[in-house]
Protein backbone atom coordinates (compact mmCIF):
# COMPACT_ATOMS: atom_id res chain seq x y z
CA UNK A 1 0.00 0.00 0.00
CA UNK A 2 1.23 3.32 -1.14
CA UNK A 3 -0.28 5.59 0.96
CA UNK A 4 1.60 7.82 3.44
CA UNK A 5 0.90 9.52 6.87
CA UNK A 6 1.79 12.99 6.92
CA UNK A 7 1.87 15.48 10.11
CA UNK A 8 1.81 19.46 9.53
CA UNK A 9 2.76 22.41 11.94
CA UNK A 10 2.40 25.66 10.70
CA UNK A 11 3.80 28.39 12.69
CA UNK A 12 3.10 32.01 11.80
CA UNK A 13 5.41 34.71 11.81
CA UNK A 14 3.36 38.06 10.97
CA UNK A 15 4.31 39.38 7.84
CA UNK A 16 2.95 36.83 6.24
CA UNK A 17 5.99 34.69 6.92
CA UNK A 18 5.77 30.97 7.96
CA UNK A 19 7.25 28.21 8.79
CA UNK A 20 5.70 25.30 7.80
CA UNK A 21 7.11 21.21 8.93
CA UNK A 22 5.92 17.99 7.46
CA UNK A 23 6.85 14.86 9.07
CA UNK A 24 6.13 11.86 7.70
CA UNK A 25 4.62 9.11 10.06
CA UNK A 26 3.65 6.23 8.03
CA UNK A 27 6.38 4.14 10.16
CA UNK A 28 4.86 5.42 13.32
CA UNK A 29 1.52 4.50 12.22
CA UNK A 30 2.35 1.24 10.22
CA UNK A 31 4.06 0.14 13.60
CA UNK A 32 1.13 1.30 15.62
CA UNK A 33 -1.29 -0.65 13.06
CA UNK A 34 1.49 -3.98 13.55
CA UNK A 35 0.81 -3.67 17.35
CA UNK A 36 -3.26 -3.24 17.29
CA UNK A 37 -3.01 -6.29 15.21
CA UNK A 38 -0.51 -8.43 17.13
CA UNK A 39 -2.68 -8.21 20.53
CA UNK A 40 -5.87 -8.71 18.41
CA UNK A 41 -4.52 -11.76 16.92
CA UNK A 42 -3.00 -13.37 20.32
CA UNK A 43 -5.94 -12.40 22.19
CA UNK A 44 -8.09 -14.18 19.77
CA UNK A 45 -5.62 -17.12 19.64
CA UNK A 46 -5.23 -17.59 23.05
CA UNK A 47 -9.52 -18.02 23.55
CA UNK A 48 -9.82 -20.80 22.04
CA UNK A 49 -7.05 -23.18 24.29
CA UNK A 50 -8.54 -21.11 27.32
CA UNK A 51 -12.33 -22.47 26.97
CA UNK A 52 -11.41 -26.00 26.45
CA UNK A 53 -9.60 -25.35 29.84
CA UNK A 54 -12.31 -24.09 31.64
CA UNK A 55 -14.35 -26.66 29.90
CA UNK A 56 -12.47 -29.73 32.07
CA UNK A 57 -12.11 -27.45 34.83
CA UNK A 58 -15.98 -27.14 35.05
CA UNK A 59 -16.08 -31.05 34.56
CA UNK A 60 -14.05 -31.74 36.94
CA UNK A 61 -15.26 -29.99 39.42
CA UNK A 62 -19.21 -31.25 38.86
CA UNK A 63 -18.09 -34.87 38.44
CA UNK A 64 -19.49 -37.42 41.32
CA UNK A 65 -16.22 -38.67 42.48
CA UNK A 66 -15.07 -38.32 45.80
CA UNK A 67 -12.07 -35.53 45.60
CA UNK A 68 -8.89 -34.44 48.00
CA UNK A 69 -10.42 -30.68 49.21
CA UNK A 70 -6.65 -29.41 48.79
CA UNK A 71 -7.14 -30.70 44.95
CA UNK A 72 -10.53 -29.25 45.16
CA UNK A 73 -9.58 -25.71 46.80
CA UNK A 74 -6.72 -25.64 43.65
CA UNK A 75 -9.30 -26.60 40.85
CA UNK A 76 -11.53 -23.99 42.19
CA UNK A 77 -8.56 -21.30 41.62
CA UNK A 78 -7.69 -22.60 38.39
CA UNK A 79 -11.38 -21.83 37.49
CA UNK A 80 -11.68 -18.66 39.07
CA UNK A 81 -7.80 -17.69 37.42
CA UNK A 82 -8.87 -18.43 33.74
CA UNK A 83 -12.18 -17.08 33.95
CA UNK A 84 -9.87 -13.96 34.43
CA UNK A 85 -8.26 -14.95 31.60
CA UNK A 86 -11.47 -15.20 29.64
CA UNK A 87 -12.54 -11.59 30.96
CA UNK A 88 -9.22 -9.86 30.08
CA UNK A 89 -8.94 -11.76 26.51
CA UNK A 90 -12.65 -10.16 25.46
CA UNK A 91 -11.87 -6.83 26.74
CA UNK A 92 -8.74 -7.00 24.67
CA UNK A 93 -10.51 -8.17 21.66
CA UNK A 94 -13.05 -5.30 22.43
CA UNK A 95 -10.66 -2.50 22.76
CA UNK A 96 -8.89 -3.86 18.86
CA UNK A 97 -12.16 -3.62 17.45
CA UNK A 98 -13.41 -0.54 18.87
CA UNK A 99 -9.49 0.60 17.86
CA UNK A 100 -9.58 -0.73 13.98
CA UNK A 101 -13.46 0.32 13.50
CA UNK A 102 -13.39 3.76 11.68
CA UNK A 103 -17.32 3.08 10.28
CA UNK A 104 -19.60 5.63 11.64
CA UNK A 105 -22.19 4.29 14.53
CA UNK A 106 -25.46 3.00 13.42
CA UNK A 107 -27.99 6.15 13.27
CA UNK A 108 -31.09 3.83 15.44
CA UNK A 109 -32.48 5.65 17.59
CA UNK A 110 -31.86 4.24 21.04
CA UNK A 111 -34.42 3.89 23.87
CA UNK A 112 -31.34 5.00 26.34
CA UNK A 113 -33.73 4.86 29.51
CA UNK A 114 -34.55 1.06 28.77
CA UNK A 115 -30.95 0.14 28.45
CA UNK A 116 -29.69 2.39 31.77
CA UNK A 117 -32.78 0.09 33.35
CA UNK A 118 -31.22 -3.01 32.11
CA UNK A 119 -27.68 -2.06 33.57
CA UNK A 120 -28.86 -1.32 36.93
CA UNK A 121 -30.90 -4.63 36.98
CA UNK A 122 -27.55 -6.32 36.33
CA UNK A 123 -25.35 -4.00 39.02
CA UNK A 124 -28.41 -5.01 41.72
CA UNK A 125 -27.32 -8.70 40.40
CA UNK A 126 -23.74 -8.62 40.86
CA UNK A 127 -24.55 -6.26 44.27
CA UNK A 128 -27.09 -9.26 45.83
CA UNK A 129 -25.18 -9.66 48.90
CA UNK A 130 -23.35 -6.53 49.14
CA UNK A 131 -27.20 -3.94 49.22
CA UNK A 132 -26.22 -1.27 47.99
CA UNK A 133 -28.79 1.13 47.35
CA UNK A 134 -28.54 1.99 43.30
CA UNK A 135 -30.72 4.55 42.45
CA UNK A 136 -31.79 5.07 38.19
CA UNK A 137 -33.39 8.79 37.84
CA UNK A 138 -34.22 8.84 34.04
CA UNK A 139 -36.57 10.16 31.31
CA UNK A 140 -38.43 7.70 29.54
CA UNK A 141 -38.34 9.95 26.53
CA UNK A 142 -34.93 10.32 25.67
CA UNK A 143 -33.54 8.62 22.83
CA UNK A 144 -30.31 8.82 21.31
CA UNK A 145 -28.39 8.11 17.99
CA UNK A 146 -26.66 5.14 18.15
CA UNK A 147 -24.97 1.94 18.79
CA UNK A 148 -26.86 -0.46 21.43
CA UNK A 149 -24.44 -2.95 21.99
CA UNK A 150 -21.23 -0.85 22.50
CA UNK A 151 -22.79 1.68 24.52
CA UNK A 152 -24.66 -0.53 26.88
CA UNK A 153 -21.05 -2.63 27.45
CA UNK A 154 -19.38 1.42 28.48
CA UNK A 155 -22.44 2.21 30.61
CA UNK A 156 -21.84 -1.02 32.42
CA UNK A 157 -18.78 -0.33 33.04
CA UNK A 158 -19.12 2.67 34.93
CA UNK A 159 -22.15 0.90 36.96
CA UNK A 160 -19.91 -2.38 37.79
CA UNK A 161 -16.91 0.01 38.94
CA UNK A 162 -19.22 2.00 41.02
CA UNK A 163 -20.18 -1.53 42.50
CA UNK A 164 -16.58 -2.55 43.18
CA UNK A 165 -15.31 0.44 44.50
CA UNK A 166 -18.00 1.33 46.97
CA UNK A 167 -18.41 -0.69 50.57
CA UNK A 168 -21.70 -2.47 50.86
CA UNK A 169 -24.60 -0.76 51.70
CA UNK A 170 -23.31 2.19 49.30
CA UNK A 171 -25.07 4.39 47.27
CA UNK A 172 -25.03 4.56 43.51
CA UNK A 173 -26.98 7.10 41.64
CA UNK A 174 -27.72 7.02 37.35
CA UNK A 175 -28.75 9.56 35.61
CA UNK A 176 -30.15 10.55 32.46
CA UNK A 177 -30.81 14.27 31.32
CA UNK A 178 -31.26 16.57 28.28
CA UNK A 179 -30.34 20.26 27.79
CA UNK A 180 -29.49 22.30 25.00
CA UNK A 181 -25.89 20.70 24.65
CA UNK A 182 -27.20 17.25 24.16
CA UNK A 183 -27.74 14.28 26.83
CA UNK A 184 -25.38 13.68 29.55
CA UNK A 185 -25.37 10.08 31.59
CA UNK A 186 -24.14 10.30 34.94
CA UNK A 187 -22.79 7.35 37.55
CA UNK A 188 -22.22 8.50 40.81
CA UNK A 189 -21.34 6.83 44.19
CA UNK A 190 -20.51 7.22 47.57
CA UNK A 191 -17.27 4.67 47.79
CA UNK A 192 -13.44 5.11 47.61
CA UNK A 193 -13.14 8.06 45.31
CA UNK A 194 -9.77 8.86 43.55
CA UNK A 195 -7.24 11.17 44.11
CA UNK A 196 -6.64 14.10 41.94
CA UNK A 197 -3.20 12.80 40.60
CA UNK A 198 -4.59 9.63 39.18
CA UNK A 199 -7.72 11.07 37.78
CA UNK A 200 -5.84 12.24 33.74
CA UNK A 201 -4.71 8.77 33.71
CA UNK A 202 -7.77 6.66 34.78
CA UNK A 203 -8.99 5.88 30.81
CA UNK A 204 -5.14 4.45 29.98
CA UNK A 205 -5.01 0.66 29.47
CA UNK A 206 -3.95 -1.27 32.44
CA UNK A 207 -4.03 2.02 34.53
CA UNK A 208 -5.12 1.47 38.16
CA UNK A 209 -4.74 3.10 41.23
CA UNK A 210 -4.25 0.40 43.29
CA UNK A 211 -3.41 -2.66 41.76
CA UNK A 212 -3.66 -5.40 44.32
CA UNK A 213 -6.91 -3.96 45.80
CA UNK A 214 -8.11 -4.00 42.09
CA UNK A 215 -6.64 -7.39 41.21
CA UNK A 216 -9.30 -8.76 43.85
CA UNK A 217 -12.29 -7.36 42.44
CA UNK A 218 -11.55 -9.27 39.37
CA UNK A 219 -11.58 -6.71 36.93
CA UNK A 220 -8.91 -6.31 34.15
CA UNK A 221 -7.59 -2.91 34.11
CA UNK A 222 -9.43 -2.09 30.80
CA UNK A 223 -13.35 -0.81 31.71
CA UNK A 224 -12.54 3.01 31.26
CA UNK A 225 -10.09 2.11 28.28
CA UNK A 226 -13.05 0.57 26.47
CA UNK A 227 -15.44 3.30 27.57
CA UNK A 228 -13.52 6.01 26.51
CA UNK A 229 -12.88 4.48 23.37
CA UNK A 230 -17.08 3.70 22.78
CA UNK A 231 -17.45 7.43 23.28
CA UNK A 232 -14.99 8.68 20.87
CA UNK A 233 -16.83 6.93 18.46
CA UNK A 234 -20.44 8.32 19.74
CA UNK A 235 -18.81 11.85 19.57
CA UNK A 236 -18.94 12.03 23.36
CA UNK A 237 -16.64 12.60 26.01
CA UNK A 238 -16.22 10.70 29.97
CA UNK A 239 -15.67 13.49 32.31
CA UNK A 240 -14.65 12.59 36.01
CA UNK A 241 -14.92 13.97 39.13
CA UNK A 242 -13.87 12.45 42.15
CA UNK A 243 -12.91 13.34 46.13
CA UNK A 244 -11.01 10.80 47.75
CA UNK A 245 -12.96 9.22 50.21
CA UNK A 246 -16.10 10.63 49.57
CA UNK A 247 -17.29 9.30 46.00
CA UNK A 248 -17.12 9.54 42.26
CA UNK A 249 -19.14 11.00 39.78
CA UNK A 250 -18.40 9.76 35.93
CA UNK A 251 -20.26 11.48 33.49
CA UNK A 252 -20.85 10.58 30.06
CA UNK A 253 -21.46 13.64 27.71
CA UNK A 254 -23.28 13.33 23.97
CA UNK A 255 -23.70 16.35 21.61
CA UNK A 256 -26.66 17.56 20.52
CA UNK A 257 -26.51 16.43 17.48
CA UNK A 258 -27.20 12.85 18.45
CA UNK A 259 -30.31 13.33 20.34
CA UNK A 260 -33.16 11.31 18.39
P1 LIG B 1 -10.47 -2.10 36.72
O1 LIG B 1 -10.72 -3.36 36.01
O2 LIG B 1 -9.20 -2.10 37.52
O3 LIG B 1 -11.67 -1.65 37.52
P2 LIG B 1 -10.97 0.24 35.02
O4 LIG B 1 -10.29 0.66 33.76
O5 LIG B 1 -12.43 0.00 34.95
O6 LIG B 1 -10.18 -1.03 35.54
O7 LIG B 1 -10.69 1.34 36.13
C1 LIG B 1 -9.35 1.81 36.31
C2 LIG B 1 -9.11 2.20 37.75
O8 LIG B 1 -9.89 3.36 38.07
C3 LIG B 1 -9.54 1.16 38.77
O9 LIG B 1 -8.53 0.18 38.98
C4 LIG B 1 -9.79 2.00 40.01
O10 LIG B 1 -8.56 2.25 40.67
C5 LIG B 1 -10.29 3.33 39.42
N1 LIG B 1 -11.77 3.46 39.47
C6 LIG B 1 -12.63 3.23 38.44
N2 LIG B 1 -13.90 3.48 38.81
C7 LIG B 1 -13.86 3.88 40.09
C8 LIG B 1 -14.85 4.29 41.05
N3 LIG B 1 -16.17 4.35 40.76
N4 LIG B 1 -14.41 4.65 42.30
C9 LIG B 1 -13.09 4.62 42.61
N5 LIG B 1 -12.11 4.24 41.76
C10 LIG B 1 -12.48 3.88 40.51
Amino acid sequence: NASAWLQYTITHYGQGERLIVVRDTTRLHNLEQMRKDFVANVSHELRTPLTVVVGYLETLQDSDEPINPRWKRALQQMEQQSKRMQNLLNDLLMLARLENDDRAVEKKSVDISQMLKSVSQDAQALSAERGHQIHLDTDPAIRLLGADAELRSAFSNLVFNAVKYTSDQGEISIRCWQDQNGTHVSVSDNGTGIAPEHISRLTERFYRVDSSRSTNTGGTGLGLAIVKHVLLRHGARLEIKSTLGTGSVFTCHFPASRDA
